[in-house]
Parts: C-alpha cells; sequence; structure tokens
C-alpha cells in the first residue's frame, strides 16, 4: 500500500514526493504520462550532445532563500543573470526598456534624468488600469507600446492587449538606467548539471517510485494508496464537466547550427516579424561549451499541450467552479500551475508544494494528538516550510 500516489513528476509532484518520502517516511507513487521527469522543466542532451530544453527556457530566479536552499540539497548551480533582446525596427535592442534601448532606437544620447522626462512625455495617463493595454501605454505612450508589445502579445495571447487582463503585462518594468538584466531577483542561477539532474537527485529516495509514460487513470483502481496529490490539470480530473479551461499552447521548433554562437543575446525576442515570438539559444544558459549550437523557435497557437492559463475573467470565475469541487474532495490535494490554473513561476511552484507540505504535516499531528497516535517527522524541515508560508506572498515572478 502506497501513502501517496502523486499524479505529474514536475516541480509540484516531485517536490511533495520528495519531502514526503524523506522529510515523513511516507511510502509514494509518483506517476508521469510523459516519459520523462521534470515535467516542463525537464532537459536533455540532444543528438549533437549539447543540452537543450524540451518545452522551451527555463530560468532559474527566486527572491526566497528557503526556495534556494531547499533546491540547492539537490544541485549545484552556475550563476547565471538573464538578457534578453528585442528585434524592432531593424536593431536588436535592450528589453525590459532602458536608457540604452531608447537611445539606440531613436538616436540619442539622453541621461538617465532626460529619459524619466522623455517616459513621462510619452505616457499617457489612464483614468483606470484596466486591461494590458492600459498599462503600457500609461507607462510609455503608444508608439513604444506599438513598437514592442502590442504584436508580441497578440502572438503570444492570440488576443489584443486591449482585451487582455492587466496583470499580463503588469510586470513588465521599464528602466531609466542600464540594467539590462531580465529579472532583479536576489538568486538566479541555473543548475549546473541541468535540470533532469536535479530531478534525479530529488526523487533518489527507496520510498519513491516512479512510473513514467503512465496516466494516473490506467491505475488509479489497481494500485492501492491512501492519499492522492494531483498536479495535471483540474478540468480533465473532473471530466471537463464545467467545460474546458482555456490555455494558450506553443510548438518547440528545436535546430543546432554548425557555429559556436547563433545569435548576439540568449534570446531574442521577435515582436513584430516571424510567426515565432522567441528564439532561445541554450548555451548562454547553461554554460555549455561546444563547436555547434543549439536554439529553439517558439509558435503560440490555441491547440496542444496547456501552457499559459488565458488570464481573463470568465476563466478564473470558471476555475473557482472547478476549486471548490477540488476542495470538497477528500485525500485528493491539488497543487501546481495546472491544477490549480495560474502561470507560476518555478520557484513559486516550489513555494507552494513546500507550503502545501506543511500543511500536511500540520494536520497529521492534529489528527494524531486527537487519536493519540504519534507520526514522524522532526528532522527540520517543517521549520523551511514554515518560513516559506510567510515568504510566499512576497515572492515574485
Ligand atoms: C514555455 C515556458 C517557459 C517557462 N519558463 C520559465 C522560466 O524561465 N522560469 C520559471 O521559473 N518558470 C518558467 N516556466 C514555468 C514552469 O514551467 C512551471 O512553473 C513549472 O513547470 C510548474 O511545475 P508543475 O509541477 O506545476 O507543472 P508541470 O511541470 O507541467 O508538471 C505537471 C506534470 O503532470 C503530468 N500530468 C498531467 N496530467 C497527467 C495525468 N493524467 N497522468 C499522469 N501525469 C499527468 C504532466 O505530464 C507534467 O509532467 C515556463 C513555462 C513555460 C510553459
Amino acid at each position: 500500500m502506497f501513502d501517496y500516489l502523486i499524479v505529474g513528476a514536475g516541480f509540484a509532484g516531485s517536490v511533495l514526493a520528495e519531502r514526503l518520502a524523506q522529510g515523513s517516511k511516507k511510502k509514494v507513487l509518483l506517476c508521469d504520462k510523459r516519459s520523462h521527469i521534470g515535467g516542463n522543466a525537464y532537459d536533455h542532451y540532444d543528438e549533437n550532445g549539447i543540452l537543450v530544453h524540451k518545452y522551451g527556457p527555463h530560468i532559474f530566479h527566486t527572491n526566497s532563500p528557503e526556495v534556494f536552499e531547499y533546491l540547492s540539497r539537490f544541485t549545484a548551480w552556475r550563476p547565471y543573470e538573464h538578457r534578453v533582446r528585442a528585434s524592432v525596427d531593424g536593431q536588436i535592442l535592450p528589453i525590459p526598456i532602458n536608457l540604452d534601448t531608447i537611445n539606440a532606437l531613436y538616436g540619442l544620447r539622453l541621461t538617465t534624468f532626460q529619459v524619466e522626462e522623455f517616459f513621462k512625455s510619452l505616457a499617457e495617463p489612464r483614468e483606470t488600469i484596466r486591461t494590458s493595454e492600459d498599462v503600457v501605454v500609461s507607462k510609455v505612450g503608444r508608439e513604444l507600446y506599438e513598437k514592442f508589445f502590442r504584436n508580441y502579445t497578440r502572438k503570444q495571447w492570440g488576443i489584443d492587449p486591449s482585451e487582455l487582463d492587466a496583470a499580463v503585462t503588469a510586470r513588465v518594468p521599464t528602466r531609466t538606467n542600464r540594467d539590462d538584466r531580465y529579472f532583479t531577483d536576489t538568486y538566479q542561477a541555473m543548475p549546473v548539471h541541468g535540470y533532469t539532474k536535479m530531478f534525479e537527485n530529488m526523487l533518489d529516495h527507496p520510498n519513491i517510485k516512479v512510473l513514467l509514460n503512465c496516466d494516473y487513470r490506467e491505475i488509479k483502481h489497481d494500485i492501492p494508496y491512501r492519499e492522492m496529490i494531483y498536479t495535471g490539470p483540474v478540468d480533465s480530473y473532473f471530466d471537463y464537466c464545467f467545460g474546458k479551461l482555456p490555455y494558450r499552447s506553443l510548438e518547440f521548433k528545436h535546430e543546432t547550427h554548425h557555429v559556436p554562437v547563433f545569435q548576439q543575446a540568449p534570446v531574442v525576442n521577435y515582436p513584430n516579424e516571424h510567426p515565432y515570438t522567441r528564439v532561445t539559444e541554450f548555451k548562454y544558459l547553461t554554460g555549455q561549451e561546444h563547436p555547434k549550437t543549439s536554439i529553439v523557435y517558439e509558435f503560440p497557437k490555441a491547440e496542444g499541450d496547456a501552457y499559459y492559463p488565458v488570464p481573463r475573467k470568465e476563466n478564473s470565475d470558471l476555475y473557482a467552479k472547478y476549486k471548490s469541487l477540488a476542495d470538497s474532495i477528500p485525500g485528493v490535494h491539488f497543487v501546481g500551475r495546472l491544477a490549480t490554473y495560474k502561470y507560476y513561476n518555478m520557484d513559486q511552484i516550489v513555494a507552494q508544494a513546500l507550503t502545501v507540505y506543511a500543511k500536511m504535516i500540520r494536520t497529521k499531528r492534529v489528527e494524531a494528538t486527537v487519536l493519540g497516535t504519534q507520526t514522524g517527522n522532526g528532522n527540520g524541515h517543517h521549520k523551511i516550510a514554515e518560513g516559506v508560508i510567510r515568504k510566499e506572498l512576497t515572492l515574485t515572478q
């Protein structure tokens, strides 16, 4: 008898498998319908021996010391600060927009102070910020919105930014200095041997059995378990009884080129030309040295694997219905980005999983006290998870 059947071997499922096995001595069966562990963060060596991310570039960044410390048990890190460029008006320019972007785009030599004034002169103040268009136009005006954001967002979401929630671009910063880092988090690093190796280390425990190429529906009636942790799509769990939750999908086109370097930045965005949104060159991310280089193009599309929940009011209303159903089912815990229908970064999912684990231990302790029995824990991990609960609200994307 397994204590837990965990559905999905991504960050949510793997962190919980590790915590329950290592932290609480539980017996866990972790299954995934894919042929590999790691979920969307899975990486592997392609046929040329170059480490690539199968499901698009995954850059690790967090402000949470708890999350960083927790993952550091399973990997060493390579310091890495991500940088992105955008192809606009025939130039390859820093994005987020900064002082250098503006000076290069308009052939100016503005200072930080002057560019602040420049942004102010372009901004079109809005009384209420309702849509993604409002967010950007009210900050940097219509021209920069058209050049950098509008078409990218249309490609990415298949909807005009004027119809998308403000939340989608709410975090796009503009800078008046020359800082061209994509993220400003305290911890920015990549696992030295890749994500999959980190997952392997996490799951390397005698109490964890991993079953791949296996949809949980194939085994749920045959394999005995006490509770389930479900990290797949919540609407699928309930057989789409209220209808399908809309997602945006992506097609990845991987290529290898017989040159050591393909492009001048780790990621180049193409807001206006081409059907793809961006091109990533993996060697920048991984630090691998190799005479060839592998890249990936991302083509957004409506159908296919569920990647990005579409952030619109009607969709969160629909999710709320599934959530109340999920909350009413005893013995099944819904965790992760698909089960909670929200775009989360990897660190946020780790934090969410650690928080769920902490709550589960607390509940079991109360049950044990009530029943006058004992449960095992006591190796200090509870403390970390408690810290994460406190930090969870401060995590940034
Ligand atoms: C293109 C892209 C780029 C991203 N880049 C970044 C980034 O740079 N930095 C960052 O922090 N985050 C990034 N993310 C987000 C990151 O991928 C997620 O935060 C993370 O993968 C979520 O982990 P998870 O375990 O919740 O979900 P997943 O990784 O999706 O894992 C869920 C697993 O459940 C399995 N499953 C589903 N249904 C079933 C079933 N019926 N039976 C068995 N198994 C099932 C799936 O096969 C999957 O492996 C990116 C996401 C995308 C789509």
